[in-house]
């Protein structure tokens, strides 16, 4: 049709997410699908009957606009009782439709198009998350992209200060981090303090995978740090810390002049998120047992993945957090990781994620992203297959 040739897109570099397409290849070909980030064990039967009573007690309509205060109030107490650090309920907590939305809400919320004449600069570390870049740029913002190089390396803090301009305004932060699983450290932290106060910037802290942490190392949140506390949207997710990916709920704790200016845009997106769902969330969260537990399950997973590929001819490094584990095939074949991604899902049925779709210039290190969050027989499965592979090499 002539119209959508006509129209101007909004965001003509934008195609259908990697996730999308991946996991759509895998259900095609029947592969084990070790790509887009989800389980694919169910969450437990005790939240699922609790959301099924939620609905038979008659919790079916809109749940208020910042979020039913239940779960408000438990999301305070979770949060104090993992950081120690307090946020209002009615004032600095807001539930969103999962993370996604949280983290577009806060971007719209902060960025302007002409604020200092010209468009405000967001810093963004590569490899990122595939959200963060369309919400700047439909806000009419400008990525300024800092690049992690050797993937899972730390953060070079000279690159980033050298990056900062009169019109940077918001960093994008994402720890336990989506694809390397790099841990921010207490000096990454200060690092970052610095920079706020002294440019006077705000941050998005992408807290995710904040308990899927491993080899006894500690989620720093960035609420931890005074300062950071009065210039950061924390974001989080039940979809990772409850197995319930589908769920989409998600929430976002900010200072009150900036949870007022955030909730006016979350009121517009969405409005308010599933009622139901609110209220057993509300009810589970007063049990710590299985978010505590997470570090383990998932480091046994992660651990039963590289032994499983432990003869083979792919390099790695343990991750240190999410359920992502990125693979090094550098040494076994120069081909782009795209194309590996395919041929791999078609020719030996494991779909993974090539990592160069998370920089904006495709930089390919050779490296492809595993989910392990799979039940144990598919990691093992996934594992020989991709070893035989790559000894035939
Ligand atoms: N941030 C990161 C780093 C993610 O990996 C994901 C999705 N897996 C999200 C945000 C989105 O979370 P949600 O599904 O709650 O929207
Ligand atoms: N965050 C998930 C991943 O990185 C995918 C989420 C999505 O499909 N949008 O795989």
């Amino acid at each position: 049709m002539q119209t959508t040739q006509a129209f101007p897109s909004k965001l003509p570099n934008v195609g259908t997410t990697i996730f999308t397409v991946m996991s759509k290849l895998a259900a095609d070909t029947g592969a084990l699908n070790l790509s887009q980030g989800y389980p694919n064990f169910n969450t437990d039967p005790v939240l699922i009957e609790l959301v099924a009573k939620a609905m038979r007690d008659g919790h079916n309509q809109y749940a208020p606009m910042p979020g039913v205060p239940v779960l408000r109030e438990a999301i305070a107490q979770k949060t104090a009782r993992c950081y120690n650090v307090a946020y209002n309920p009615e004032t600095e907590i807001t539930v969103t439709t999962g993370a996604t939305e949280a983290i577009y809400a806060a971007i719209t919320t902060v960025v302007q198009p002409d604020r200092s004449a010209g468009p405000d600069e967001v810093i963004v570390f590569e490899p990122a998350y595939d959200s963060y870049v369309p919400a700047i740029e439909l806000s009419g913002g400008k990525p300024v992209f800092v690049s992690l190089d050797a993937p899972g390396s730390a953060i070079d803090w000279n690159v980033v200060r050298g990056k900062i301009t009169d019109r940077t305004r918001l960093i994008i932060v994402n720890t336990p981090h989506n694809p390397t699983g790099y841990v921010w450290t207490t000096d990454d932290l200060n690092q970052l303090a610095d920079l706020v106060q002294k440019h006077n910037l705000f941050v998005i802290s992408d807290e995710v995978y904040e308990h899927l942490i491993f080899d006894e190392r500690v989620h720093h949140s960035l609420m931890q740090h005074p300062l950071l506390r009065e210039r950061t949207f924390v974001v989080g997710s039940f979809g990772k810390t409850f197995h319930t990916t589908g769920w989409k709920i998600g929430y976002c704790l900010a200072p009150t002049d900036l949870t007022a200016e955030f909730r006016k845009v979350h009121q517009f997106v969405t409005f308010s998120v599933s009622t139901p769902m609110q209220y057993a969330l509300a009810e589970y969260l007063r049990n710590p047992a299985p978010y505590e537990a997470l570090p383990a399950f998932y480091q046994r997973k992660r651990d039963l993945f590289l032994q499983s590929i432990h003869h083979s001819r792919f390099q790695f490094v343990p991750s240190e957090g999410t359920f992502f584990q990125n693979v090094s095939y550098a040494g076994i074949t120069s081909e782009p990781d795209y194309d590996l991604a395919v041929r791999l899902t078609r020719d030996i049925g494991v779909a993974s994620i090539p990592v160069s779709v998370f920089y904006h210039d495709r930089t390919d290190h050779k490296t492809l992203r595993f989910c392990f969050a799979k039940d144990d027989e598919t990691l093992v499965q996934a594992g020989e297959r991709l070893t035989r592979w790559s000894l035939n090499q």
